[in-house]
């Protein structure tokens, strides 16, 4: 989620520039689907590294090409795991490949 110290890095010409090659590079596709095998559009690019207001200004951590990655909303979400809360209150877990798991088998 886009917050104040970054806000007008994502509004920058460069963020759109090195989005738009990160796509290109990736074929618009999720990268982490890809990996296991499926094809899906990607809808956003994720900084591996997340943005800190001390790395805001680094060109090589914001727009460098090695720290963004192509992905749909679905794994973005488990990469940053915001779908684990809701998740593990129904006794179910991710392992460490963010794949989803029952705890109660
Ligand atoms: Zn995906
Ligand atoms: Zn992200």
């Amino acid at each position: 989620m886009a917050k104040a110290f970054s806000y007008g890095f994502y509004h920058s010409t460069a963020w759109a520039n090195a989005r738009e090659s990160a796509l290109i590079r990736d074929n618009h596709l999720c990268q982490r689907c890809l990996a296991a095998g499926e094809i899906t559009p990607a809808t956003m690019v994720h900084h591996k590294e997340e943005l800190t207001p001390a790395n805001i200004h680094d060109p090589n951590i914001t727009c460098g090409l090695d720290n963004l990655v192509s992905l749909c909303d679905r794994c973005h979400k488990i990469t940053h795991g915001w779908a684990r809360g809701g998740a593990t209150r129904q006794g179910l877990a991710f392992d460490s490949d963010g794949n989803l798991i029952c705890l109660h088998e």
